[in-house]
């Protein structure tokens, strides 16, 4: 009976939940028996797309653990074709609270040329659950910051309900990629935030 999932912001829980289709309560940034039950209901049903899809790593569980179930859904089988093409793929980043955006933001602007991130709480997609960023990892389980083995994972694994991060022009982030809503990202947040459905 506690919060296991955004600890340290229950809004932005209850918007996550409320968004995904499962019913907190009224989001008011308050822990009560809903939200607990609403959390229980994603978490159980975040198994059963485990149990369908497949597992993997433990760091790509626990971070696909925080994305929307429809892109639990969509990572797993990502995972899957990258795994069956012999490319050892985690992924090492999914949802980020707004707190913990505008945290990764301001690293950003301190170290010039650390290409960490360019979007503020409230303007990335790892804020609205539909976004991942994968590590490259060699044989011997070594982390590959700088790889061609990022294109050629787009290539096996980039399908159509799926944006690459390494296709955008102002930004190539090889890493990321992100289930495409088909709405501008303003709506994206305003929807997530009254806990309507955006994708
Ligand atoms: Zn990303």
């Amino acid at each position: 009976m506690s919060q296991q999932l955004f600890e340290d912001d229950v809004r932005f829980l209850q918007r996550f939940l409320k968004s995904a289709g499962f019913n907190p309560g009224i989001i008011d940034g308050i822990w009560g028996s809903k939200t607990d039950r609403a959390e229980d209901e994603f978490i159980n049903k975040s198994q059963e797309i485990a149990t369908a899809y497949g597992t993997f790593h433990q760091r790509s569980e626990r971070n696909i653990m925080t994305l929307h179930p429809k892109a639990q859904e969509a990572a797993r089988k990502f995972l899957k074709r990258l795994g069956d093409e012999g490319i050892n793929a985690r992924i090492i980043s999914g949802t980020r609270t707004y707190a913990e955006q505008d945290e990764l933001y301001a690293k950003g602007r301190t170290k010039p040329g650390l290409k960490v991130c360019n979007a503020k709480g409230g303007q990335s997609n790892h804020n609205f659950s539909i976004a991942w960023d994968i590590g490259i990892f060699d044989a011997q389980g070594a982390y590959l910051p700088e790889s061609p083995l990022y294109e050629k994972a787009a290539k096996v694994a980039l399908v159509d309900d799926l944006e690459w991060g390494g296709n955008w022009q102002s930004f190539k982030d090889r890493p990321h990629y992100q289930l495409i809503t088909g709405l501008p990202i303003e709506e994206v947040r305003a929807r997530f935030e009254r806990g309507e459905s955006y994708i």
